[in-house]
């Protein structure tokens, strides 16, 4: 099995940006455009790692980190949240929701890299 990585975003210029430079750094993406989109993968593909986008329609992803870290398949997968709001105290709010780190947008592509090596560091 590749290293997959499941990217949760609404806005499909985000999703490219964040999927083209995960696969130029030898991962396989899994994409998501709502939380309801990101929990089904998750669960069924067992990602190592998930980028999800905060603002989303249908089930954003302060629901979504919820949901995900009450189910046993998925509890353990990090997450890090994509937030654009740049404001003080959301890393501490996406903390508390259940993600485990957080990178705020925009942001170059190289950042997002540099994040998921920090969390898979056999990358
Ligand atoms: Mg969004």
């Amino acid at each position: 099995m590749g290293r997959a990585i499941l990217v949760a975003d609404d806005d499909a210029d985000n999703r490219t940006i964040a999927s083209d430079a995960l696969q130029a750094a030898g991962f396989e993406v899994l994409a998501a455009s709502d939380g309801h989109e990101a929990i089904e993968l998750a669960v069924s593909r067992k990602p190592e790692l998930i980028l999800l986008d905060l603002s989303m329609p249908k089930l954003d992803g302060w629901q979504a980190v919820r949901r995900l870290k009450t189910i046993a398949e998925t509890r353990g997968i990090p997450v890090i949240a994509f937030t654009a709001h740049a404001m003080t105290g959301d890393d501490r709010k996406a903390r508390e929701a259940g993600c485990d780190d957080y990178i705020s947008k925009p942001c170059l592509p190289g950042k997002i890299i540099e994040k998921v090596k920090e969390w898979l560091p056999r990358s």
